[in-house]
C-alpha cells in the first residue's frame, strides 16, 4: 500500500515543486515505486519531469471529473523513473466544475485507492493556497511534507496551514498528521537563517527532518531542461540532499 503525502505550504516560490520532483527521483533512485501527482494548474511539476503540459490528453482535471480514471491518465516519465499524474491550466476550471458535486473533496482519494497497490509513495505537488485542490489532496494524504525557507515571516506563514490541517484532521481524514518540516534553500552563512533553523528546531523538535537543502543553482537550472536537479547533476550538492531526504523519508514511513 502506498503512503501518500502532500508538499504543502500555501505561501508562494517557497520550494514545493522543487522538493515533489526531486524528492520522487530520490526515491526511484533508491528502488522506490512513486506516482508523482501535480495538484497545480501552473503545471511546473509536470514539465519539471519531463512531461510537456500542452500535449497531455488526460490529466488530474479527467481524473478529478471522473472522466478518466488514475491508470488511464498516469504517463512514464521516463528519464525519471517514475510515474507522473499531469496538470495544465484546464485544472483551474475544476474548482468551480466541482462546487455542486457532493464530497468533492474526496474525489482524489477515491481516484488515488485504485492504484494503492502498484506505488511505495504517492507524491502530491500542492498550489500555493488554500484551496479546494489543496484540500483534495491533504483528504487522501497520510501526511503533509512542508518545504520552507528560515526566513524571519516563517513561522508567521505556518500557523494557517497548521490549523487547515487541523481541521481536515478533525473532520474529513483522521490519518492526516504533518510528517516534518523541510528546510530549504538553506545558506548557512546567513546568520537569520541559521536563528530561524534554530526555532523552529526549539517549536517543532522532531517534526523538523534532519536533512537540509541547500541553495543551490543547479536545483534551479535543472526544470528548464525538463529534468529534476537529483537526475540533471546528481553530484551537485543540491541533488545530493534530496536523495538523502529521500533515504530519511524511506526511514520516517517504517515507524508510521
Ligand atoms: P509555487 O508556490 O509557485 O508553486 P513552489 O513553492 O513550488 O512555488 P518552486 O517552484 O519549487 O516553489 O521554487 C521556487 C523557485 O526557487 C524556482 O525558481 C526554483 O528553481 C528555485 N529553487 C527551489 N529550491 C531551490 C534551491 N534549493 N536552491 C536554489 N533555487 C531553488
Ligand atoms: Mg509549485
Amino acid at each position: 500500500m502506498a503512503k501518500i503525502f502532500c508538499i504543502a505550504n500555501q505561501k508562494g516560490g517557497v520550494g514545493k515543486t522543487t522538493t515533489t520532483v526531486n524528492l520522487a527521483a530520490g526515491l526511484a533512485k533508491i528502488g522506490q515505486r512513486v506516482l508523482m501527482v501535480d495538484l497545480d494548474p501552473q503545471g511546473n511539476a509536470t514539465m519539471g519531469s519531463g512531461v510537456d503540459k500542452r500535449e497531455i490528453k488526460l490529466s488530474i482535471y479527467d481524473v478529478l471529473l471522473e472522466s478518466a480514471s488514475v491508470a488511464e491518465a498516469r504517463i512514464r516519465a521516463e528519464k525519471c523513473d517514475y510515474d507522473v499524474l499531469g496538470a495544465n491550466r484546464e485544472l483551474a476550471g475544476a474548482e468551480v466544475e466541482l462546487v455542486d458535486v457532493e464530497r468533492r473533496e474526496a474525489r482524489l482519494k477515491l481516484a488515488l485507492a485504485a492504484v494503492a497497490d502498484e506505488y511505495d509513495f504517492v507524491l502530491i505537488d500542492c498550489p500555493p493556497s488554500l484551496s479546494m485542490l489543496t484540500l483534495n489532496g491533504l483528504c487522501c494524504a497520510n501526511g503533509v511534507i512542508v518545504p520552507m525557507q528560515c526566513e524571519y515571516f516563517a513561522l508567521e506563514g505556518l500557523t494557517d496551514l497548521v490549523n487547515t490541517i487541523k481541521q481536515v484532521h478533525a473532520n474529513l481524514n483522521r490519518d492526516l498528521q504533518i510528517i516534518g518540516l523541510l528546510r530549504v534553500m538553506f545558506d548557512p552563512r546567513i546568520t537569520l537563517q541559521v536563528q530561524v533553523s534554530d526555532q523552529l528546531k526549539a517549536h517543532f523538535g522532531d517534526k523538523v527532518f534532519d536533512t537540509m537543502i541547500p541553495r543551490n543553482v543547479r536545483l534551479a537550472e535543472a526544470p528548464s531542461y525538463g529534468l529534476p536537479g537529483v537526475i540533471f547533476d546528481k553530484a551537485s550538492k543540491g541533488a545530493q540532499a534530496y536523495v538523502t531526504f529521500a533515504a530519511e523519508m524511506v526511514e520516517r514511513i517504517k515507524k508510521m
